[in-house]
């Protein structure tokens, strides 16, 4: 077995107990070690060595996944995911351990599944994209404010970012989920978790083919208030304030166009089209 350990120079935890984890490699297999300068020289490493490798171990958080994702895509080889980022949503939603030792036993004990990578306007993500607060609140907050993304940052945040974005006219079309109104904040999910511990629904699947689509509409901010702790933790369900629906692709177009968060980082803007592909990856993760 031939494994490929990418890291990205870029993650929080930088070299943090790597060297144990690529000892161990070695003793296990052959290995090739790749560790970028720049955090966007990681695709090019990864179609580099890819091809070559059984599979392919990625050190990093959300970030460098979204960063590696078309590249992951492309070579198409199992991956094994070591969480070292600041937010690692991903990791949660495959229940994947923080520790790298645990998180690297999973990866040798061999136990694949396939998961669905989503697209907006055919740029990739695997968590969510977000317009409205969501963004606003990532270009208010800096990463080590997030790194600490506490229920009370997380509430003052909510706050902040609602004095900046008021709402906004969007149009959904997602077939039997259609809407036309004026929200707060509209979230797309393919996974479970985003945002640096969001949860988008408590019910949510990576590999289900669809798309979690959670919308806040346009309300007052003591009912925003009201409603957010339950927004934060996926718990939709009889909550008035928020409307949660399923479908396989939809198309959103707001009023005034919107920048678009995808995995936390800005990649798109409205109108966007957003579409599934079910299983598109294979990850190692508990059994
Ligand atoms: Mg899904």
């Amino acid at each position: 077995m031939k494994s490929l350990l990418v890291t990205n120079p870029g993650s929080r935890c930088g070299d943090k107990g790597i060297e144990e984890i690529e000892a161990r490699l070695q003793r296990w297999g052959e290995l090739v070690r790749v560790n970028p300068e720049q955090p966007e020289d990681l695709p090019e490493a990864i179609l580099e060595h890819g091809k070559q490798v059984d599979q392919i171990i990625l050190g990093g958080g959300d970030g460098t996944v979204n960063l590696a994702l078309d590249a992951l895509l492309e070579v198409d080889r199992p991956l094994g995911l070591l969480p070292m980022g600041t937010a690692n949503d991903l990791a949660r939603s495959l229940n994947i351990p923080d520790d790298l030792e645990q998180a690297l036993n999973i990866v040798l004990r061999g136990h694949q599944r396939r998961i669905d990578i989503a697209f907006a306007n055919d740029v990739s993500f695997i968590n969510a994209i977000g317009m409205g607060l969501g963004p606003q609140m990532t270009r208010e907050m800096d990463s080590e404010t997030k790194a600490q993304f506490g229920v009370v940052a997380y509430l003052v945040g909510i706050v902040r970012a609602f004095h900046k974005q008021r709402g906004f006219a969007a149009q959904v079309d997602g077939g039997s989920c259609r809407f036309d109104g004026r929200f707060l904040q509209i979230t797309v999910a393919n996974g479970i978790h985003y945002g640096g511990g969001m949860t988008v629904a408590e019910d949510a699947k990576i590999d289900d083919g669809l798309l979690d689509v959670l919308l806040v509409p346009e309300q007052s901010r003591l009912a925003l208030l009201a409603s957010a702790l339950r927004f934060r933790l996926g718990q939709t369900r009889d909550a008035d304030n928020l409307v949660h629906r399923r479908c396989k692709a939809l198309r959103i177009e707001t009023d005034p166009p919107l920048a678009i968060t995808a995995d936390g980082e800005f990649l798109a803007e409205t109108p966007v089209e957003c579409k599934v592909r079910r299983h598109a990856l294979a990850v190692y993760t508990p059994e």
